[in-house]
């Protein structure tokens, strides 16, 4: 057997890594207003751990990485970290989620280190609604953060929303617009991890009701393929425009072609976003362990991935997105 392929013959090629659970903003899907307890520093993987994780699984066939959080800008030394990761035999790609704001700032060294693309969360076109969703961001801020990908040359960018019923709903056929300029644009339905999500029942979209939403205003939407967890289509009135990606974590799931494993901030391998297994990396990184164990604590987390996710009722609470990484 293939080492990076899984028990049911999914090939695990792709490492989402959390650097922090820290944020600048406090999203209303991702985090709770007040109270969020930062993990102490000395929770947090340091680089150099990150880094043994990395060339371990890259022994075992992970040729990409996504650096995500918390928000990965607000850490120092991110673009170290990225310089680092691509000197890694075996690496192809490195990507980053960012909410957008440290862009103007980081893009230009984050390409030369070796950055490839950036995908920014953007759930609306409209000042207020954006404070009102991320409690603390300026529209202005991750626009200024999306131009700076661009000019930076992290592209194609990919733009992702979470659709809300009541909150950012009936912006789908905009932000579906902005394809025309060469963005992707990706909906995400809503998942109810961590302690923010109080009034997930009432305020989840299906995609395919994103969807029809999308070609009653725009016109119809032409699929293009399956490209990981997203369908992806484009907008017919937009033949050379960008992408539409759906990604239905409930109501479509994708779990049959899933080809990722996640590393979160405080060190735990998690096989599935929304299952709770965990395997504990950190302490054995400072307990000494050999790059020959690190190694099979990285397989063990190829192997022990679910067949599948349950409902939205099943998933675990015990971590807020932010920790393991969206
Ligand atoms: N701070 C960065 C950002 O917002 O892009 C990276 C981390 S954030 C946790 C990664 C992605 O997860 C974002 O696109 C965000 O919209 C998404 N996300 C966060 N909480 C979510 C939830 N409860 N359901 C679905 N997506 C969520
Ligand atoms: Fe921060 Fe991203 Fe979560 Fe928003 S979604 S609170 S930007 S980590």
């Amino acid at each position: 057997m293939t080492e990076n392929i899984d028990r049911f013959g999914r090939r695990i090629t792709y490492l989402r890594i959390s650097v922090t659970d820290r944020c600048n903003f406090r999203c209303i899907y991702c985090m709770p207003a007040s109270g969020v307890s930062w993990q102490p520093h000395a929770e947090i993987l340091r680089y150099e751990e990150i880094i043994r994780v990395v060339r371990a699984a890259a022994t075992l066939g992970i040729r990409k990485v996504r650096l995500t959080g918390g928000e990965p800008l607000v850490r120092d030394g991110i673009v170290d970290l990225v310089a680092s990761i691509s000197d890694i035999s075996g690496i192809e790609e490195i990507t980053l989620t960012t909410n957008g704001t440290l862009l103007p700032h980081y893009a230009k060294d984050l390409a030369h280190a070796g950055l490839a693309r950036v995908n920014i969360s953007l759930d609306t076109l409209r000042p207020d609604r954006f404070r009102q969703i991320t409690r603390l961001g300026s529209l202005n801020d991750t626009l200024a953060g999306i131009r700076a990908a661009q000019e930076a040359g992290l592209v194609p960018i990919k733009l992702n929303a979470v659709v809300m019923r009541g909150i950012n709903d009936d912006e789908v056929a905009d932000l579906a617009a902005m394809t025309k300029d060469n963005f992707q644009v990706r909906f995400i339905e809503w998942m109810p991890i961590g302690t923010s999500n109080v009034d997930f029942g009432s305020r989840f979209v299906p995609g395919d009701e994103v969807r029809a939403h999308i070609e009653e205003s725009l016109g119809s939407l032409e699929p293009l393929r399956e490209e990981g967890p997203a369908r992806v289509y484009r907008l017919s009135r937009f033949p050379q425009g960008g992408q539409i990606g759906f990604i239905s974590t409930f109501s479509s799931p994708f779990c049959a072609t899933c080809n990722r494993i996640r590393l979160t901030a405080d060190g735990k391998l998690r096989p599935c976003l929304l299952s709770p297994i965990e395997i504990d990396v950190k302490a054995p990184l400072r307990a000494g362990a050999t790059d020959e164990e690190i190694r099979r604590l990285v397989l063990s987390g190829i192997e022990r991935k679910p067949l599948a996710h349950g409902v939205a009722s099943d998933v675990p609470r015990n971590r807020e997105m932010s920790q393991i990484g969206g």
